[in-house]
């Protein structure tokens, strides 16, 4: 029986052979590799990879797919987790792990983030994502690009886009290009925050308003005063700030929040 594509859960399957080559050949399998793919659906990366591997993951929202990959695939090769990856404890699985998927647009950002709380127990990741987002992870400062996702990735991973996938090498198309990407945890973080909670506050705030300075943007978090201290010009707005400016301010936020 076909298996009718469901929008709510961003199904777009990669049909293109060379396509589904080309992913294959920068996740680069290696036997003993403990691979997790997110979202496989219908299998299109999932049976090239175990081609490759002896026994992988997959994390899968969808019980019609997972019926599917059950029917197809023994337990010795595929372990299945039937459930949402945005909530899926990714600790649960004996790492260093190597993490892959097409990815479904619709939560792109939201697991991003998730995944991020996992870095250390994480070696590689390779996604399909919108080009647009890929740009937003790789954006320079000072580019219109470069913002909470950029500071918040860049934070912990070096970023590599890999190649464009065009609409219509996946059924159904989607309206936009993709691109695939390599992500690398960093180890160790080259700007290490003190508190992350307190990072990842300051840079929600700072990219809460765009057009705002920084003065204006985190008022109820440094005065005028912190800013002289850091060295860091309040007139500014949070996208002339670089990866570490932000790791400083948060770290300077540890320290004189603590003693306040
Ligand atoms: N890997 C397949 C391919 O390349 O053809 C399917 C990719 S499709 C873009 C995204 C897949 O992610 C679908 O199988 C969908 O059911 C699954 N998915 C959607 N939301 C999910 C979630 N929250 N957790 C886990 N899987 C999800």
């Amino acid at each position: 029986m076909p298996h009718h594509a469901k929008k709510r859960f961003g199904q777009n399957f990669l049909r293109d052979a060379h396509f589904v080559r080309a992913c294959i050949d920068a996740i680069r399998p290696q036997a003993g590799d403990m691979l997790v793919e997110i979202g496989p659906g219908l299998g299109a990366l999932t049976r090239p990879l175990l081609a490759q591997l002896p026994h992988m993951h997959v994390v899968e929202i969808d019980r019609d797919l997972i019926a599917r990959l059950h029917a197809e695939f023994p337990p010795a090769r595929l372990t299945l987790h039937e459930g949402d990856a945005l909530r899926f404890d990714f600790s649960r699985i004996a790492g260093p792990l190597r993490i892959a998927g097409n990815l479904p647009y619709n939560i792109s950002t939201p697991l991003l983030f998730h995944l991020a709380d996992f870095s250390a127990n994480i070696r590689d990741l390779h996604f399909m994502l919108q080009k647009e987002v890929v740009e937003r992870m790789i954006a320079r400062p000072a580019s219109s690009a470069y913002g909470r996702l950029t500071v918040m990735l860049q934070y912990r991973f070096q970023i590599l886009h890999l190649f464009d996938v065009p609409p219509d090498a996946f059924y159904p198309a989607p309206k936009v290009t993709s691109s695939f990407v390599r992500m690398l945890p960093l180890h160790p973080l080259p700007y290490p925050a003190q508190d992350p909670a307190i990072f990842a506050k300051i840079v929600a705030a700072a990219f809460s308003t765009r057009r705002k300075t920084l003065r204006n943007a985190l008022k109820t978090q440094l005065s005028d005063q912190d800013f002289t201290a850091l060295g860091i010009d309040a007139g500014l707005r949070a996208e002339n700030l670089a990866v570490a400016d932000f790791v400083r301010i948060a770290n300077h936020m540890s320290v004189t929040h603590a003693s306040r």
